[in-house]
C-alpha cells in the first residue's frame, strides 16, 4: 500500500457562487503564482450551490490535477459557510483565501506569504479599488465604524485576499457573516496581524453577490454579536511544562 501524499504547505481556499466564467483564468493565474512561491500547495475550490456550471468546471479541474480539490455545497449557504467548508477540508499549515471572481490578483500571493513570515494573519488592502464609488464610500464608512465599535485593527475587511497560520483560526466560531470579522477575531485572541496593499481589478464576468443594503444591515447585526463575543472570549495561557 502506498503512503498517502504528505500535507501541502499552503491551502488556497476559494469560495465560488456562480463564477463559472472566471474559473479558467483563475486556475491558470493561481498555478502561476503558486509556482513562483516554490512551496507545495493545494487549491480548495468550494462551489457554494452554484447553478451556472461552476461545480462541473471545478470537478473537471480536480479530475485533471490532484492539487485541486473540489468541495461542493448542496445549496447556496453564503460566503462564510463556503469558507468554513473549505477550511474544514484544507490540510495546509498556511490557509490563504481569495475570491473566485478575479478581483484579487493571484500574482500578489508571494507578497502575502512574505508578510506572513512575521505574522499569524495577513489581511489585504485594496489599493486603487475597482468598484463603484457607492461601494467604495460605503465600505470606507463601514470599516471605520466597525473599527471604532470593536477596536478592530483591519483597514479593509472586504478585501478577501488574506492568509492565516492554521493555529490562528483553530477554534474560531464560524457563524454566518464571520468572513467580515475573521482577522479581528484572531487578533482578539492574540494573533499578530500585518496588512499589505494589494492590487484590485474590476469584475469581468458574472455579478456581485452583494448590494450596499444587505451588507449594511447584516454587518450591523453581526457587529453587535461580535462585540459581545470579544468581551466574552476565553483567554488563557497554559503553564509551560503542563
Ligand atoms: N460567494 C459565495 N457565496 C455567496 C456569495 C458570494 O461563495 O453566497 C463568493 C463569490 O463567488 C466570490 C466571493 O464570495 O468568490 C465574494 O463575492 P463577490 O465578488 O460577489 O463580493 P464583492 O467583491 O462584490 O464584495
Ligand atoms: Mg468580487
Amino acid at each position: 500500500m502506498s503512503a498517502p501524499p504528505p500535507d501541502p504547505e499552503i491551502s488556497v481556499v476559494v469560495p465560488a457562487y456562480n463564477e463559472a466564467e472566471s474559473l479558467d483564468p483563475l486556475f491558470a493565474e493561481l498555478r502561476a503564482a503558486l509556482a513562483v512561491t516554490g512551496r507545495t500547495y493545494e487549491i480548495v475550490l468550494v462551489d457554494d450551490g452554484s447553478t451556472d456550471g461552476t461545480a462541473q468546471r471545478i470537478a473537471t479541474e480536480a479530475a485533471r490535477d490532484p492539487r485541486v480539490r473540489a468541495v461542493r455545497l448542496e445549496v447556496n449557504a453564503g460566503q462564510s459557510a463556503a469558507l468554513a467548508a473549505g477550511f474544514s477540508r484544507a490540510r495546509g499549515a498556511i490557509l490563504v483565501t481569495l475570491d473566485a471572481d478575479l478581483q484579487n490578483d493571484p500574482a500578489d500571493l508571494p507578497r502575502v506569504l512574505a508578510a506572513l513570515e512575521g505574522a499569524d494573519v495577513v489581511s489585504g488592502i485594496r489599493a486603487e479599488r475597482r468598484d463603484s464609488w457607492l461601494r467604495i464610500v460605503s465600505s470606507r464608512i463601514a470599516n471605520g465604524f466597525r473599527r471604532r465599535v470593536l477596536g478592530d485593527p483591519v483597514t479593509d475587511i472586504g478585501c478577501s485576499f488574506k492568509a492565516y497560520r492554521r493555529a490562528a483560526l483553530e477554534g474560531i466560531p464560524m457563524f454566518v457573516g464571520v468572513h467580515r470579522f475573521l482577522p479581528a477575531l484572531c487578533v482578539f485572541r492574540g494573533a499578530r496581524l500585518v496588512e499589505v496593499r494589494l492590487s484590485h481589478r474590476p469584475r469581468r464576468h458574472g455579478v456581485s453577490k452583494y448590494g450596499v443594503g444587505n451588507r449594511l444591515w447584516r454587518g450591523l447585526h453581526d457587529l453587535v454579536g461580535v462585540r459581545w463575543l470579544k468581551s466574552r472570549l476565553v483567554r488563557y495561557r497554559i503553564r509551560p511544562g503542563d
